[in-house]
Order: structure tokens, then sequence, then C-alpha cells
């Protein structure tokens, strides 16, 4: 047994105690790959010295660390990218259309309002039977229009005969008003979901190499500390 106490370091080919390093089989595969790189001919059944280990576990974590800063550069501009490239004004549809509007149109808007409400069927019943009362029972001694008030019936038919086109008018205007609100929220549902990709990116790439990564690297500090604390120990064993 005792001969396997001491062992040699595959980088300096000194020899060292046992404790004072590691196997590479006990080594993460990133490190030993790293050891193999610069050593072809290393078996899992070398031996490295804390110290050379050092320098190969410090390589490591520079590489994750450099990996992790270009990914999250990457995405970082993909996202300006996207966000300079969507260049669709978010317009308030309203307002838009409002300051459109010419005389006309505001007219007919104003008339179908007033044409759809009960104030004006209210006006128009009461006029229909004064109209009726007026020429059938002929108050006021006037009669324009006998029964069957066909005089009341041409009006009625141009009543209606403009007031058609009005509506429609509106109408048309208000299917305007739909139309630009849909390709308003088109835009900015095709903006968001862009955007949600790209942050989708980042979380993963945070959630899968960088808290890994630093894990791993806290994982590495503690294993140098202990390293230190033994140290520390067989320090104070000596001197005692
Ligand atoms: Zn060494």
């Amino acid at each position: 047994m005792a001969e396997n106490l001491t062992v040699h370091c595959i980088v300096d080919d000194q020899e060292y105690h046992v404790d004072e390093g590691l196997y590479l089989a006990d080594l993460s595969t990133a490190i030993r790959q790293r050891v193999k790189q610069d050593y072809p001919q290393a078996k899992v059944t070398d031996f490295i010295c804390g110290h050379h280990l050092l320098k190969y576990r410090l390589a490591n974590v520079d590489a994750m660390i450099s990996s992790d800063l270009k990914q999250s550069q990457k995405i970082n501009r993909k996202l300006t990218r996207a966000m300079q490239s969507d260049d669709y004004e978010i317009t308030d549809v309203n307002e838009t259309l409002t300051k459109s509007l010419t005389f006309g149109e505001r007219i007919a808007d104003d008339v179908a309002r007033f044409g759809g409400s009960w104030g004006f069927i209210g006006i128009f019943i009461f006029v229909l039977i004064s109209w009726m009362l007026v020429n059938s029972l002929q108050l006021f001694g006037i009669h324009f229009d006998r029964f069957p008030f066909i005089l009341l019936n041409l009006v009625l038919s141009c009543i209606s005969a403009i007031q058609a086109p009005i509506i429609m008018m509106s109408q048309n205007r208000s299917a305007d008003r739909d139309r630009m609100a849909a390709e308003n929220d088109f835009h900015v549902n095709l903006k968001s979901e862009h955007e949600l990709r790209i942050l989708h990116a980042k979380l993963d790439h945070l959630s899968q190499n960088q808290i890994p990564h630093t894990l791993e690297i806290e994982k590495l500090q503690i294993e140098i500390l202990s390293e230190i604390r033994s140290e520390l120990a067989e320090l104070r064993d000596h001197h005692k």
C-alpha cells in the first residue's frame, strides 16, 4: 500500500502525496478534456497535483464565463435588431378617424345617431298623429291632405329614401374603424410575439447555461476553500 501514497503529477512529473491532488478519473469531464488536450497520452489513472489542477479549473471557468457572455450578447443583439426592424407605428384608431372626418360625414353621423334614437321615434309618431288629426277632423279649418293621406305617404317615402344612404354612410365608416383596429391589433400581436420568442430564448439560455455554470463555479470555489482549509489544518499540526 505504501507505494500507492506517492504519485507523479502528469504535468511536471514530480512526486506528490495522494492527498495533494486528484486522479483524472475524479475530475469533471470538461476539465479532464482540457488536461487531455495538453497531454493526449493521459489516462484516467494518471494523477494531477492541486497546483496544476487549479490552473485547468480556472481556464475552465474562464471558458464558461466567456461563452455565457458571448451567448447573451448574441441574444441581446437579436432583441435590439427586432426592436429596430419593427417600424410599424401604433395608431390611435379613433383619433385618426375623427381627424379625417369631412363635414358631410360628420352630419351623416349625427343624423344616423338621431335617427336611431327613441327621441326620433317619439317625434315621428307625434307628427304622424297630428297630421292625421288635422286632416281628418279639419282642426283650425285646414285639411291639405285628406284621407287616405297621399301627401303624408309621399313625405314618408322621401324621408326613408334619404335616411337609408345616410345610415349606410355612417355604417361604412364604422366598418373602416373595425378594419383599422383589426390591422392595428394584428401588428401589435406580431410584435409582442416576436419579442416574447426572444425573451424565451434569453430565459432558456439563463436556465440552461448560465445558472448551471454559476453553480459549477460555486462548487469549484467550495472545493478550493476546503482544500485551503485542509492545508491550514495540516500546517497547524506541523507547528504543534
Ligand atoms: Zn503538478
